[in-house]
């Protein structure tokens, strides 16, 4: 009974029979039921009947061709797209990935990802977010031109920054943002044995609002070469007075597909002194200082796909 429904009965008059105040309590009840029933169409509900649960991934041999791919996923609009059919979907999610010169791992990635996140039941986009040219590799001023450009492409209620070489295990770990607070969603790695790597591993795969986003001031843009970009974006979240949330270990399982480091994204020790610096530096360095240059943008069968240059290595 809902709480308008009780008060009404108490200002009922006493000379009124029980049966009457049941009848009344009855209809009321009934009117609430009929309230809660979702509008046409009906919204997309918190778990969809689709869900596989775990399932571990077994990449074969060789990845599909994007035309494979393709061929699997008739319902995507041009660009990567994706809308439920029949139900109103809660969120709207665009995914993210850092990219360069990883093809193979992108088929296997994108020939995964759209069933699992036709599964979820969410409106989502996926998004291919390129370095141009052969410099070296600069993951946060990337993931910052891509945050910039994806919420100038459309309104996205969430943004899930994804490496190219996750595949997640369960898709129970749904693809949305907590509303307060930044999620890390590849908690458990097969690579690290299923454990989390250490309390303050941010990396992998991460899903923030715009809001979070705007907060935490996005990436560093000081990072150049592989390391430590991710803890310092876990430095941000709590300088700016958030904190990371995480679903269970049992479901936010993934397979890292093996390789080695790139070319242009060797280790640089100097990224320990930018880590030393994020306190002062936070507020002045990320999405308010990014500097890139868009290059292009092309709505492809399978994902949206953005080039952009970073510029040379600062430091
Ligand atoms: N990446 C890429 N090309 C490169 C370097 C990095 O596409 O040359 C992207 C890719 O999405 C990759 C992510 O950046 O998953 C993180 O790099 P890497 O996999 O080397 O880091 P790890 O987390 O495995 O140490
Ligand atoms: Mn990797």
């Amino acid at each position: 009974m809902t709480m308008a429904c009780s008060r009404r009965l108490r200002r009922l008059r006493p000379g009124l029979t029980l049966l009457a105040a049941l009848t009344v309590a009855a209809t009321f009840a009934l009117r609430g039921t009929l309230l809660a029933t979702p509008p046409s169409p009906a919204g997309c509900h918190a778990a969809s009947p689709l869900l596989a649960g775990p399932r571990p991934a077994r990449p074969p041999p060789s990845p599909p061709t994007l035309a494979e791919i393709e061929m699997r996923n008739g319902a995507l609009w041009s660009g990567g797209f994706y809308s439920p059919p029949g139900c109103q979907a809660r969120h709207r999610t665009a995914i993210v990935i850092p990219y360069r010169s990883r093809l193979a791992h992108l088929r296997y990635l994108l020939d995964h990802l759209h069933p699992f996140l036709q599964r979820q039941r969410i409106h989502y986009g996926i998004y291919v977010v390129e370095q141009w040219g052969q410099g070296t590799f600069n993951k946060g001023i990337l993931l910052n031109a891509g945050i910039v450009e994806v919420l100038r492409d459309a309104d996205w209620s969430c943004v899930i920054l994804h490496d190219v070489d996750l595949l997640a295990e369960d898709d129970r770990n749904t693809y949305t943002c907590d509303n307060y607070n930044p999620t890390h969603l590849s908690v458990a790695i097969d690579k690290f044995d299923y454990r989390l790597l250490y309390r303050e591993y941010f990396g992998g795969v991460v899903a923030l609002t715009p809001e979070q986003l705007r907060k935490m001031n996005g990436f560093s843009n000081q990072y150049w070469g592989w390391g430590r970009e991710d803890d310092d974006l876990w430095k941000r979240v709590g300088l700016s007075g958030m904190k990371v949330v995480r679903p269970s270990v049992k479901v936010a399982r993934y397979k890292m597909i093996k390789h080695e480091r790139d070319p242009g994204n060797e280790e640089n020790p100097h990224n320990f002194d930018v880590l030393k610096r994020t306190e002062l530096d936070w507020r002045s360095d990320g999405l308010n200082s990014l500097s890139y240059k868009f290059l292009s943008k092309e709505r492809k069968a399978l994902f949206t796909h953005i080039t952009i240059d970073v510029g040379e290595k600062q430091t």
